[in-house]
C-alpha cells in the first residue's frame, strides 16, 4: 500500500482531491519502471489539476503531479535498474498517466532522466518542473546571445512573474550568468527577497499589465516570461534591436495581444519554451546546468517545504499568486 493524492471525478461528488491510500495493484499498467518516489514539488500546472479550475485531467482517477524525485525498485527498461536515481518532468504525467504527487509511481523509462551528480533529490525537487522550465528559457536565451554576440551585463534582462518558481530560478540563473536582472512583480513588498536572488532592479508588473503601444522604448537584451498576455507583448515591445523573449506560461492569460512590430522592425525573437515533451538530451542539459549553476543558498530561500496532504490547500494559493518560489513536497511526511 501507498499514499498518494487521488483525484476522482463522479456525477454524485464532483470533481474531488483527497488524500488516499493506494494498493501497488492500482500503479498504471503502461509503465515498464516503478520508483519509489522521495520528493515532488507543487507546480502551477499541479494547482490547475487539484482544483479542477482547468481541464489538465484527463482521465479519472487521476494522480496529480507532473515531476518527482525517486530511486527505481523494478525496472523492464534497458537503461535502468533497481537503486538509480531518477527525475521525472511532465509527458503528461499528473495528467493523462498517474503522477508524482504519491509515494510510488509507474512510469515509461523514456520519461526519465538521471538525477545529476552532486544534485540531491530533496533540491531537483525545489528546483523541480519550474525550475528546468526557467533553465530551458535561459539556455534559449543563451543560444540566441551566442549566435548574436551579446555578452552578459551588456544590457538588462527581464524576468515576468519574478515571485513565482519560474520567476525566482530565472532570477537566480541569470544573475550568476552575469546578467543585470530587473524583476517585473505585483509584490513589491518582496524586493529585498528578490534582490537576494540577484535582481538588480524591481519594476512594478502593472508596468506590462495593460494595453500597450507596438513598439515601446527598447530596454531589454532578454525576457523570462512566465506571465503571457499583455505582460508579453509588452516585453516583446519593449526589447531591444535583435533582443529575445523566452515565452512559457500563462499567469496572467493566454492570449497574446501583440503586433508584429517588435518581430518584423527590431527583429526580435520569440521562443516558446515547452517543458513537457522537450526531448531528453535537452533536458540533461538543462538537469546539468541546474547541479552546477543554481547557487544552493539561494536555492534554499526560494524553497517551501509541505507534505502531500498539505498540497491540496497550497494548490489554491498557487493559483491565487500567493506562492512565494518553489513548494517542495515531502510524500512521506
Ligand atoms: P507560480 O504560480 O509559482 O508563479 C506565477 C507568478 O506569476 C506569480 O507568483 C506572480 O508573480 C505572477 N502572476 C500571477 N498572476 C498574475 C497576473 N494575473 N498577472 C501578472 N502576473 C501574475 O507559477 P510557476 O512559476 O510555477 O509557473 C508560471 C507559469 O509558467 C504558469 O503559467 C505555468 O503554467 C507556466 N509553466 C509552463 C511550463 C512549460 O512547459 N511551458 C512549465 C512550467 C510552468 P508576482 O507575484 O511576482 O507578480
Amino acid at each position: 500500500m501507498f499514499k498518494a493524492l487521488l483525484i476522482t471525478k463522479t456525477d454524485e461528488a464532483g470533481y474531488r482531491c483527497a488524500l488516499s491510500e493506494l494498493d501497488d495493484a492500482q500503479l498504471p499498467a503502461s509503465g515498464d519502471v516503478t520508483v519509489q518516489v522521495d520528493w515532488s514539488t507543487l507546480n502551477y500546472k499541479d494547482g490547475l489539476a487539484i482544483t479542477g479550475q482547468s481541464p489538465v485531467v484527463r482521465s479519472f482517477p487521476m494522480v496529480p503531479g507532473i515531476d518527482f524525485a525517486g530511486t527505481v525498485t523494478d525496472s523492464a527498461h534497458p537503461r535502468w535498474k533497481a537503486g538509480d536515481r531518477v527525475i521525472l518532468n511532465g509527458f503528461g504525467v499528473g495528467e493523462t498517466h498517474w503522477g508524482g504527487l504519491a509515494q510510488k509511481a509507474r512510469v515509461q523509462g523514456d520519461w526519465l532522466v538521471a538525477l545529476p551528480e552532486g544534485l540531491g533529490a530533496r533540491d531537483a525537487m525545489a528546483i523541480g518542473t519550474a525550475g528546468y522550465t526557467a533553465m530551458l528559457c535561459v539556455m534559449a536565451l543563451q543560444r540566441h546571445w551566442a549566435e548574436t554576440c551579446v555578452q552578459p551585463g551588456s544590457g538588462e534582462v527581464l524576468v515576468t512573474g519574478a515571485n513565482g518558481g519560474v520567476g525566482s530560478v530565472a532570477i537566480a540563473l541569470l544573475a550568476a550568468l552575469g546578467h543585470t536582472v530587473v524583476a517585473s512583480t505585483g509584490r513589491p513588498q518582496e524586493s529585498d527577497y528578490l534582490k537576494s536572488l540577484g535582481a538588480a532592479d524591481i519594476i512594478d508588473r502593472s508596468m506590462l499589465g495593460a494595453p500597450g503601444r507596438p513598439l515601446q522604448k527598447e530596454r531589454w537584451i532578454g525576457v523570462v516570461d512566465s506571465v503571457g498576455s499583455h505582460t508579453l507583448a509588452n516585453a516583446c515591445a519593449s526589447t531591444r534591436y535583435g533582443g529575445a523573449v523566452a515565452a512559457c506560461g500563462l499567469a496572467q492569460g493566454m492570449d497574446l495581444p501583440a503586433s508584429v512590430a517588435p518581430f518584423i522592425l527590431r527583429g526580435v525573437t520569440l521562443y516558446g519554451i515547452d517543458s513537457v515533451m522537450a526531448p531528453l538530451a535537452r533536458r540533461e542539459a538543462a538537469w546539468a546546468q541546474l547541479a552546477t549553476g543554481l547557487d544552493r543558498r539561494k536555492l534554499a530561500a526560494i524553497t517551501h517545504e509541505i507534505g502531500l496532504a498539505d498540497a491540496i490547500g497550497a494548490a489554491r494559493d498557487i493559483l491565487a499568486g500567493q506562492v512565494r518560489g518553489r513548494l517542495v513536497v515531502n510524500v512521506n511526511a
